[in-house]
């Protein structure tokens, strides 16, 4: 499955010139859009572009969102201190919800200290094969959990409107993953 990734597009339009049978710009926010990955055109265009912005999403990824209501996203702490996490999966250019998972550090932390590793360590482990953290607010501890997440800040209140933000920035969100050679991953702003 091809992808624009929304961060890097600067809505140049080469792509669109060269393989208008498979690419337009959205009006609503000048960035290229897929519309027909199979265009014949779709390689040359790919490589055309300057931004490197379209690209082949094979990986499947699992995301984690701290919420308290099931309806939108932890906005008043720390990630960490959400009640529960909503595990999705993404893939196939769908994000779709798995299961819920308490955070059993929020019902045991009673002194509510930011920073504290042992809560990136309890953070972590509720977290076991997820690759994505995606909160409003994360703490001190984005140093230690940024080595086992991608972490993804949002600015977005609704869990679906989240989601959305998330399927268009897939490419961003690959490129943090994938880091290799020792580069240092960076949270990600998503708006
Ligand atoms: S060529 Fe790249 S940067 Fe330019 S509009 Fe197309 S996808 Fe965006």
């Amino acid at each position: 499955m091809l992808l624009v990734d929304a961060n890097r597009c600067c809505g140049c339009g080469i792509c669109t010139t060269i393989c208008p049978q498979g690419l337009e710009l959205k009006v609503e926010n000048g960035y290229a859009r897929i519309i027909n990955e199979r265009a014949d055109c779709m390689n040359e265009a790919m490589r055309a572009c300057p931004q490197n912005a379209i690209a082949e999403i094979k990986e499947k990824l699992v995301f984690a969102i701290g919420t308290d209501d099931d309806k939108t996203i932890k906005a008043n702490d720390h990630v960490g201190m959400a009640n529960f996490f909503q595990i999705l999966e993404y893939s196939d250019g769908e994000l779709l919800f798995k299961e819920k998972r308490t955070n059993p550090k929020y019902n045991e932390d009673e002194t509510r200290t930011h920073g504290d590793p042992g809560k990136a360590k309890a953070t972590a482990s509720a977290l076991r094969g997820v690759d994505v953290l995606v909160g409003k607010r994360f703490g001190p501890n984005i140093i230690r959990l940024k080595n086992q997440f991608v972490c993804v800040i949002v600015r977005e209140k609704e869990i679906p409107g989240i989601m959305d933000i998330i399927k268009n920035n897939i490419g961003s969100i690959l490129v943090e993953k994938n880091k290799k050679d020792g580069k240092e991953r960076s949270g990600i702003v998503l708006k």
